[in-house]
């Protein structure tokens, strides 16, 4: 078994030309913030070393803590839904997100999710950067507040510039709803708005994606 890192080692595996696979296993022994001692597991970005798209959430919650895969909790499935009547196939799309530890407190015999920090966030994206560096896709989805402030700055407002085509460094980013907002939403309404924002943002990166391939 490796041994366990208190320093992020993302950034020397990559310049040493390590694989997904690898830079995974890594991950697994990150002691690089204090989140890796509640949670269960890591849980590291899947999907193709080829994917186009990358979705970008953040941090796993309790389902994919347990399961230790991203998005394959409540939010997932609206994700899920969200990619298909976009027309987007599982197989263009890796999933990931910023921090790489679930973040919870208890309540009672449930475990609440709580919002990573700054220092959990700056911890982690070296693991975010290595998985961007390897699979190199050609538009990134900020997948809420949290991931799209990680790339784009605090002072980003996904209320006010989801669906944008943006940049951060060399790539192309779209910001968007998390999917956990639509189950959050408690009016019919509301949940329907945010599930079309979703698939319409989706859509609009999936556009760039042609775009891209005809430049
Ligand atoms: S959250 Fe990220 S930086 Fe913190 S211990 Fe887990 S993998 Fe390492």
């Amino acid at each position: 078994m490796a041994t366990p890192r208190e320093t992020n080692p993302a950034p020397e595996m990559v310049s040493e030309g390590a694989s997904l696979e690898e830079l995974a296993r890594a991950a697994e022994t990150c002691m690089a913030c204090e989140l890796y001692r509640e949670a269960t597991q890591v849980v590291f970005g899947v999907g193709p070393k080829s994917a186009p798209m990358m979705l970008i959430g953040e941090q796993p919650g309790d389902a994919e803590d347990q399961e230790g895969e991203p998005f394959v909790g409540p939010a997932g499935s609206v994700l899920a839904e969200a990619l298909e009547e976009a027309g987007i196939r599982a197989e263009d799309v890796y999933l990931t997100n910023v921090v790489k530890h679930f973040r919870w407190k208890a309540k009672g015999k449930r475990r609440l999710h709580q919002t990573p920090a700054t220092r959990h966030v700056r911890a982690c994206l070296p693991w975010l950067e290595a998985e961007l560096a390897l699979v190199g896709p050609q538009v990134l989805v900020c997948l809420g507040a949290i991931a799209s402030q990680a790339l784009l700055g605090r002072s980003f407002r996904v209320t006010k510039d989801r669906g944008k085509k943006l940049a951060w460094g060399d790539h192309t980013v779209v910001a968007t709803i998390h999917p956990s907002a639509v189950l959050r939403a408690t009016e019919p309404d509301d949940r329907e708005r945010l599930r079309s924002s979703l698939v319409e943002d989706l859509v609009t990166a999936q556009r760039l994606i042609g775009k891209k391939r005809r430049e």
